[in-house]
């Protein structure tokens, strides 16, 4: 297993270099590289891979896509290093961080929608520039999310913290609604949840999540709904931005 550098401590999203170690290489169809530990992010859960560079003595390579299988493998261009060299990677920060904070903003949104309509979130898909959430729900208007835009943006101006703790399932499953939170499809043998909390007490939103996060909802600045469109079979897409 890959040792995960961005799920520990809400810092550890904001780990933009790290040295590891190449444990294999592969140079068939595509180029990948697994390291022993890593920082980038792989695709999953609605957020994109991280991009970014590798060096080494004597090369590099850009680091072009990030899937986990098993372990993280970079998928690279460029040079490929030994097994056994020390490399340093370093992420596309000015990415990462977008992704970070519509990511965030996600929880806000969600967390929005199912306290005022009960509107679960039933899937989301992050970019650097625009994000859409869907919700199993077709009939809150325009003028509603506008109304929605506005208890997002008055959350954000009140600066709460953003923490990770990691849980017991059973906890977690108490103090989260079933329908904000399907935990139905984590397998049985997954016990304890890394779960984010936004507010001290989690009073803004509680949800398990394995995505990068900001440290505080203020970094997101504000956020504008642009877009509702219905999917049909009661499923609304939302879309909004930050700025
Ligand atoms: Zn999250």
């Amino acid at each position: 297993m890959t040792e995960l550098l961005y799920m520990g401590s809400m810092n550890d999203c904001y780990i933009r270099d790290f040295d590891a170690m190449v444990v294999s290489v592969e140079d068939a169809e595509e180029k990948v590289i697994i390291l022993d530990r890593t920082a980038f992010y792989p695709l999953g859960g609605g957020q994109p891979n991280d991009r970014g560079t590798m060096r080494w003595i004597g090369g590099s390579c850009s680091v072009v896509n990030v899937i986990k299988k098993n372990r993280i493998r970079h998928v690279v261009e460029g040079n490929l290093p030994e097994v056994g060299t020390p490399v340093i990677g370093e992420l596309d920060w000015e990415l990462r961080y977008a992704h970070m904070r519509m990511h965030t903003a996600q929880h806000l949104l969600s967390s929005v929608m199912w306290k005022r309509y009960n509107a679960p979130t039933v899937g989301n898909q992050i970019h650097a520039d625009r994000s859409h959430i869907d919700f199993g729900t077709d009939d809150i208007d325009m003028d509603e999310l506008k109304n929605v835009e506005r208890e997002v943006n008055e959350l954000i101006s009140r600066s709460e913290e953003v923490r990770v703790r990691t849980l017991p399932r059973e906890e977690i499953e108490r103090k989260v609604e079933t329908e904000r939170v399907d935990l139905s499809r984590l397998p049985a043998f997954v016990k304890d949840l890394r779960t984010v909390f936004i507010g001290e007490e989690g009073e803004i939103d509680i949800c398990p999540c394995a995505g990068t996060h900001v440290r505080n909802i203020s970094e997101l600045g504000s956020m504008e709904i642009l877009k509702r469109r219905s999917k049909g079979a009661g499923k609304l897409r939302v879309e909004y931005r930050l700025s």
